[in-house]
């Protein structure tokens, strides 16, 4: 008899992975332990659609540019199911003082017109900065930037020069980054930070192996009434009365609604919360 993975329509399927910066082993493994999928990887100038290190601005919301990576890889190929990934590393949009790595992970398939998403956040994230002089002691920022573990990126502090000295991995190598970012720079100094890009940072390859676990679980899961694969949480109903004194609290989740990525199919999940918290409440918490 079938097991439910090998009567799933991706069963040891290949989906390719167009990246620029060697994902694959961060990727494969969540979609092979799965459903024996196996990851090609394409290379492609993802650049195109804007760069981490901000040469090229990007220009799209992130899941729209995996999206978009995706699309590129798919074209260039002439597959039909494809992914691509995209992440976003700066001060969090929710807890603005910290810094937090959003990775998506976007699965396309041409073929059933469907395009799969999940993102994982995370604050466990290694992304410093630092201005630096020439001959500058840098041990401070070096312990501080999980150097050489993280690798450094170094670029003039001022004026027009678009001179970028990537992947640095040896303090010699630094140093020697600075002192010439620092001679194409108006002020005479250099900008010294974590190398975020994927095969450089360690920190950022284990969220989007996370990233890869959630997706590689919504893809295994498929809709009850289409049975696209894609089945998971599209959104939240919110609305529970508080605890203490029963008023209604508009922000309070009382569960997560299940969704298609094919068709119009919805489920609630289980309620979540019989009450809101008095935190959540306009009364008990103004
Ligand atoms: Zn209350
Ligand atoms: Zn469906």
């Amino acid at each position: 008899m079938l097991n439910s993975a090998q009567q799933h329509p991706y069963f040891r399927k290949e989906i390719l992975l167009t990246t620029k910066h060697n994902k694959t082993p961060l990727i494969a493994p969540a979609f092979h332990n799965q459903l024996e999928i196996k990851v090609v990887e394409h290379f492609a100038d993802t650049d195109v659609l804007g760069t981490f290190s901000g040469e090229i601005e990007r220009t799209l919301p992130a899941g729209q540019s995996a999206i978009a990576k995706a699309k590129l890889g798919l074209q260039e190929t002439g597959r039909t199911l494809g992914m691509a990934s995209e992440g976003t590393i700066g001060a969090d949009a929710g807890i603005g003082f910290l810094n937090s790595d959003v990775e998506i992970l976007a699965l396309v398939d041409l073929e059933k017109g469907i395009e799969i998403l999940e993102r994982y956040r995370s604050f466990d994230i290694t992304a410093a900065k630092s201005i630096a002089s020439p001959g500058q002691n840098l041990e401070e920022f070096f312990r501080l930037a999980d150097f050489p573990n993280h690798r450094l990126i170094v670029r003039p502090s001022k004026g027009v020069s678009t001179k970028v000295l990537k992947g640095l991995a040896t303090a010699d190598a630094v140093f020697e980054a600075v002192n010439i970012c620092s001679t194409e720079s108006d002020d005479a100094l250099a900008i010294v930070e974590s190398d975020l890009r994927a095969m450089h940072s360690p920190s950022r390859q284990k969220n989007i192996a996370q990233a890869a676990s959630l997706l590689a679980a919504r893809v295994l899961s498929q809709c009850p009434d289409c049975k696209s694969p894609g089945w998971g949480k599209v959104d939240v109903e919110k609305g529970l009365n508080c605890s203490d004194c029963d008023t209604p609290s508009e922000f309070a989740v009382k569960r997560d609604i299940y969704g298609c990525v094919s068709c119009p199919h919805r489920e609630p999940g289980e309620q979540l919360a019989k009450f809101a918290s008095p935190a959540q409440c306009v009364i008990c918490n103004p």
